[in-house]
C-alpha cells in the first residue's frame, strides 16, 4: 500500500505555526514511506475563505520547502460530488431526510438543556415515512448513525479511543439548501484522494468518530488516524499571538531560515532520543508516528532563535548573500551592487558566526553594502569629531597605502604604528572602525579592511578624516 497523506487547511487565515507543523508531519510521513503528500484547500466556508489566505498558505508551504505532489484540491469545487454521496446514502437507507424546522430543533434543544441533558437530535425523522414530509420545508439529509455499541478508533498517536454511539446523534450531511456539510466533504475528499493516513491536530479527534461512522456507512475503508497534541505557549496556555502564533511569513520576516524552522517544528511534538539538531534528510529517514509525544509541546522563541543561529553558522555563504541582498536593499534604500555583494561574500565567515537571524545579519552586514561617504552613528560621529584620533588615523592610513592587503599585515602595521606613537592598538582600531563601518561594533576590523579592499578602505578613511577636520 502506498502511503498518501494530506494537509487540509481552511483558508481563513495565514499558515500558522500549528498548521505548518501539521503540514511538516504529513510531508515527512509521506516522504519517509516513499508515498505522496497532497494539499487540499478546505474553502467551503465561503464567508470566511479568502484568496489572500490561499496565497499565504501556498507561500508559507513553499518557503518551508513542503512541496505537495500534484495540484492542490479545492474542496468547494467538489460540492456536487459530496452531495451525490449523500443522496446515494439516502437511496441505500443509510441516511434520511429530516424535515424538522429550525424552530422545532431550537425547542428540542431548549428542553434538553432545561433537563440538564446533552443537546442531541433525537432521531425524529429517522423512522418516519418520507410521505409524511411537510410541503415547502426543505429537508436536510442526516446520517442514520448506529445507536448502540461504540465507535472505536485505533489512533496512531492517541492509542485506542472510543465513544458510545448513543452519544453521537444523526449528523447533518446535506443542508436544506443542498450544500454539503464540512464533515461530509472531508470524508468524501479523503476517500476520493486515496488518503491512507490522516495526521492532524487533536482538536479534530471528536470529529474523527463521526467521520469514521460515515466511512462505514459509505462502505469505504477509513484511513488511519493520528491526532497530534496541540502546541501551547511557553506558559502552558493555549498558543496565542503573543506566544508566537503567527503566520509562516512572519517567521520569514523575522529572519529565520526554513531549515531551522523545519527542525524546530519537528521537535515540537516529535523526538529522536536527545537529538536537537536534526537535518531534514535525517528527519525523513527517522520520522515515524511512534515518536510523537502525547502531551502538548511548548513553543519557545529562544530555542527557535538559537537553533536558527546554528543553521546560520552552517549555511552556505553565497546563499546567505543571496538572502541578504534584498533585505539590505530594503534597509539601505538602494540596490546592493556587485562590488558590495563580493564584499558580503568575503566577509560572511566573520559575520554569520555573530548573527542568529537574517535580520541580525542584515544589521551587522549593512556597512559592507553602504555607499560612500558613510553616515556615522552617534558613537562613531564622536570619534570622527576628535581631531587627535583623526590625525592618528590619517597617519596610519599613509603607512599602509602600499602595504600588502592582508589582515595580518595590516594589523602588524597598526601595531608597529601605535607603538611608535606610544599608544595601544585600540587607539588606531577605534577611529578605524568608526571610519570603515560608521559604528562602534563590527567584525574584527583588520578582517573588515581586507574584505573592503585597499581602495574602499582608504576612501572611507579619507571621507571620515576629512569630515573630522575643523
Ligand atoms: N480544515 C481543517 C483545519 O484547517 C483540517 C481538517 C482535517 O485535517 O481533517 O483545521
Amino acid at each position: 500500500m502506498q502511503v498518501v497523506t494530506r494537509f487540509a487547511p481552511s483558508p481563513t487565515g495565514f499558515l500558522h505555526i500549528g498548521g505548518a507543523r501539521t503540514a511538516l508531519f504529513n510531508w515527512l510521513f509521506a516522504r519517509h514511506h516513499g508515498g505522496r503528500f497532497l494539499l487540499r484547500i478546505e474553502d467551503t466556508d465561503r464567508a470566511r475563505s479568502t484568496q489572500a489566505a490561499v496565497d499565504a498558505i501556498f507561500d508559507g508551504l513553499k518557503w518551508l520547502g513542503l512541496d505537495g505532489d500534484g495540484e492542490a484540491v479545492f474542496q468547494f469545487a467538489r460540492m456536487d460530488r459530496h452531495a451525490e454521496v449523500a443522496r446515494q446514502l439516502v437511496a441505500e437507507g443509510k441516511a434520511y431526510y429530516c424535515y424538522c424546522t429550525p424552530e422545532e430543533l431550537d425547542a428540542i434543544r431548549a428542553g434538553q438543556k432545561a433537563e440538564g441533558k446533552p443537546t442531541r437530535y433525537p432521531g425524529i425523522w429517522r423512522d418516519r415515512d418520507p410521505s409524511e414530509a411537510p410541503v415547502g420545508v426543505p429537508g436536510v439529509v442526516r446520517l442514520r448513525a448506529p445507536q448502540e455499541g461504540e465507535t472505536v478508533i485505533d489512533d496512531l498517536v492517541q492509542g485506542e479511543v472510543k465513544v458510545a454511539n448513543a452519544q453521537l446523534d444523526d449528523m447533518v450531511l446535506l443542508r436544506g439548501d443542498g450544500t454539503p456539510t464540512y464533515m461530509l466533504s472531508v470524508v468524501v475528499d479523503d476517500h476520493d484522494m486515496g488518503i491512507t493516513h490522516v495526521i492532524r491536530g487533536d482538536d479534530h479527534l471528536t470529529n474523527a468518530f463521526r467521520q469514521y461512522q460515515l466511512y462505514k456507512a459509505c462502505g469505504w475503508d477509513a484511513p488511519r488516524f493520528a491526532h497530534i497534541p496541540l502546541i501551547h505557549g511557553p506558559d502552558g496556555a493555549k498558543l496565542s499571538k503573543r506566544h508566537g502564533a503567527l503566520g509562516a511569513e512572519a517567521y520569514r520576516d523575522m529572519g529565520f531560515l526554513p531549515e531551522a524552522m523545519r527542525n524546530y517544528l519537528l521537535r515540537l511534538g516529535w523526538g529522536h532520543g536527545d537529538d536537537e539538531i536534526i537535518t531534514t534528510e535525517q528527519a525523513v529517514e527517522w520520522f515515524t508516528l511512534d515518536n510523537v509525544g502525547r502531551s502538548p509541546s511548548r513553543f519557545d522563541m529562544t530555542k527557535l532563535t538559537n537553533l536558527n543561529g546554528h543553521y546560520m553558522r552552517n549555511a552556505d555563504d553565497a546563499r546567505l548573500v543571496e538572502l541578504l541582498a534584498p533585505l539590505l536593499a530594503a534597509k539601505l534604500g538602494h540596490a546592493v551592487d556587485a562590488d558590495a555583494q563580493a564584499r558580503l561574500l568575503a566577509g560572511m565567515g566573520g559575520m554569520k558566526e555573530r548573527a542568529k537571524t537574517l535580520v541580525e545579519l542584515t544589521d551587522l552586514a549593512a556597512f559592507y553594502a553602504r555607499r560612500r561617504p558613510l553616515a556615522l552613528d552617534d558613537k562613531a560621529a564622536k570619534v570622527a569629531a576628535d581631531a587627535e584620533q583623526m590625525a592618528l588615523l590619517s597617519e596610519y592610513a599613509a603607512t599602509i597605502e602600499a602595504a600588502e592587503w592582508k589582515k595580518d599585515v595590516l594589523e602588524e602595521a597598526a601595531r608597529v604604528f601605535a607603538e611608535g606613537k606610544g599608544q595601544k592598538l585600540g587607539k588606531v582600531a577605534q577611529p578605524l572602525r568608526a571610519a570603515l563601518t560608521g559604528s562602534s561594533v563590527s567584525p574584527p576590523i583588520f578582517e573588515v579592511m581586507e574584505v573592503l579592499g585597499r581602495a574602499e578602505t582608504l576612501g572611507r578613511i579619507a571621507d571620515t578624516t576629512a569630515k573630522g577636520r575643523p
